[in-house]
Formats: C-alpha cells, sequence, structure tokens
C-alpha cells in the first residue's frame, strides 16, 4: 500500500497548507541528495517526501486526494450498490456514489444499510433523494479566526444538467449533455462567511451547496475551518503541538526555557532533569483563545560549536558520556 502522505510529511489531517509547506521544506532540507551524497536511505526518504507533497502539498491536490480516499473508505468492505454500475463503463466513481448514495439512508456512510438487491432502478422522487454532502477544508489565518472574515471558496459539484433538467436520468432517453446522468460537473464559486471567534476544527454548513441531485434535492457543503498554526507549531488531530527548542545541556541538567505563547506571551516553563525529546507538557489557558497548549521538547540544534565548546565536549566524551 502506497505511504500516507500526511505521514509521509510528519503533518496531520487537520494541518493547514502552510503547516504542510513548512514540514515539506524542512524534510526536504534534511534529506536533500547534496547533503546526503550516495545515501540511498536518504534518497529513498526525499523521493517518497516530494510524493506525498505532490499529493496534498497544493489545496487543490489536497482536496483531491482527501475526496479519493474518503471514497476509498466507503467503498471498503465490498461494493455499496450491489447491483454493479447503474451508468455502464466510463463514469466517475465520485459522481455515481453521489447519486446514489447521497444523504438518502440512515446511516453515518450515506447509503443505506439495506441495499436493495437491485439498485439499477434510480430513487423515485417519493424517496426524497438528496445529492452527496461536499466536505472541504478552509484555512484562514489567527488574525481571521478572531475577527471573522469572508473568504472566496470555489469548489467543483454536480449541477443538474441544463438541457435536460435531470429529467433524462433513470430512464433510456440519451441527453447529449450528460449521457442520461441528470448532472453534469461544474465549478462553483461563493462567499463562505467565517464567523468573528472562530475555532480550528470548526465545521460550517452550507445549505444546498452539495452536489445536486437529478431529480431530489441538493447535498450540502461542509467546510471545517483549520486555523493555521504558524512557525513551529502544529495541529494534532484538533489540539495544538507547539515545540519548544531545548538545548542538550537543559535536557540533561533540568533548568528552565522560554516559550512564546500563540497569544505572543513569553512564558518560562521549568525542565525537569532528564527530559526527552518528545516529552510533553500541557499548559492551561495559553492555547488559541485560551485553550489548552500542549508543548513538545525538542533538541535545540547547536550550530558550528566553538572551541571551548568542543573541548568540554571532548573531556566529557572521556567521561564516558
Ligand atoms: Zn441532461
Amino acid at each position: 500500500m502506497a505511504e500516507d502522505p500526511y505521514r509521509a510529511l510528519g503533518v496531520s489531517k487537520d494541518s493547514t497548507e502552510a503547516e504542510i509547506k513548512r514540514s515539506y521544506r524542512k524534510l526536504a532540507r534534511q534529506y536533500h541528495p547534496d547533503r546526503n551524497p550516495d545515501d540511498a536511505a536518504a534518497e529513498e526518504r526525499f523521493k517518497s517526501i516530494q510524493k506525498a507533497y505532490e499529493e496534498i502539498g497544493t489545496a487543490e491536490a489536497r482536496r483531491e486526494f482527501d475526496e479519493r480516499k474518503r471514497m476509498e473508505e466507503m467503498f471498503r468492505g465490498g461494493n455499496p450498490f450491489g447491483g454493479g454500475n447503474p451508468f455502464g463503463g466510463g463514469v466517475d466513481l465520485g459522481d455515481i456514489f453521489s447519486q446514489f448514495m447521497g444523504g438518502r439512508g440512515s446511516s453515518q456512510q450515506g447509503f443505506s444499510r439495506h441495499p436493495r438487491p437491485s439498485s439499477r432502478r434510480p430513487p423515485s422522487r417519493s424517496e426524497t433523494a438528496k445529492g452527496a454532502n461536499i466536505e472541504s477544508g478552509l484555512d484562514i489565518s489567527l488574525e481571521q479566526a478572531n475577527s471573522g472574515t469572508e473568504v472566496r471558496f470555489s469548489h467543483r459539484r454536480l449541477r443538474r444538467c441544463e438541457r435536460c433538467n435531470g429529467t433524462s436520468f433513470g430512464t433510456s432517453r440519451g441527453c447529449t449533455a450528460c449521457n442520461g446522468k441528470g448532472v453534469q460537473t461544474k465549478g462553483s464559486t461563493l462567499t463562505v462567511k467565517v464567523p468573528p471567534g472562530a475555532v480550528h476544527g470548526q465545521q460550517l454548513r452550507l445549505k444546498d451547496m452539495g452536489h445536486e441531485h437529478p431529480q431530489g434535492e441538493p447535498g450540502d457543503l461542509l467546510i471545517t475551518l483549520r486555523l493555521d498554526a504558524e512557525e513551529g507549531r502544529r495541529w494534532e488531530e484538533g489540539r495544538l503541538i507547539q515545540e519548544v527548542p531545548v538545548p542538550i545541556t537543559t535536557l540533561l541538567l533540568g533548568g528552565k526555557v522560554r516559550v512564546l505563547t500563540p497569544a505572543g506571551k513569553k512564558i518560562e516553563i521549568d525542565v525537569p532533569k532528564g527530559t526527552r525529546i518528545g516529552d510533553r507538557r500541557r499548559i492551561q489557558g495559553q492555547g488559541y483563545s485560551g485553550s489548552p497548549l500542549d508543548i513538545e521538547f525538542v533538541l535545540d540544534e547547536p550550530g558550528e560549536l566553538t572551541d571551548a565548546q568542543a573541548e568540554a565536549l571532548n573531556s566529557l566524551r572521556e567521561t564516558g558520556l
């Protein structure tokens, strides 16, 4: 199975585009062939980083990747259609899914738990057919989240066919515009109103802006807000993690480090003796808008060593450290 690009880039599914870019640049630098000549392992890692970035590095590519993943997850464990492809060959999986599974059933996955043996027959009006919802993410800055904002948002969705107005759907009557699907994929641009005080992970529902159904109700557009965590911070499943660089001597001997919180406040934190890289601490009230902030201790990598430092390290080595 292909490597998960989020994992390859060391970011979580709810990270913003800026976070993905930062993480990519850092890793690409670290594993770059120029820095690791003739190192097959580094080269392989470098390639997987590149590939992952192609998959989720731009908003458009990422949207496609996420959508494809969502489909794959829904289809795992059997074909929910039960009766083969009702449209015949050459149809986009997403389109079929949207039309047949969209929001009709009661199950979370959007399709009935007990599909009829033959689903070749399209849903009739009385079944209150509904187009599928579309899920997407929207990146905003902290300032935008605090003050509220309006953002132009473009996405592709199924619209009812202009020529046949959806009436050719499920009939043998061919419509040259939609091939009897009753819908066509089109681009839509709309304005998303982000309310003041928006939080990371908040979902906005834009009614009827999802996929349209040839005969039933349109689905909704569900937009999940992602706040840019800014340099040195990242989201992990809705939780804000801030990396705090600590010098090696402070990790070993204990001490204090200063932390600049997302609210711009400087606080001092105790680093206990024997702290390890990756250790975490939760600080109440110091995250975005009063939420908790999780800090993770990372190594403050020393640059070029001074002569005195090199000498001191050499004598440390003699002690067996
Ligand atoms: Zn048509």
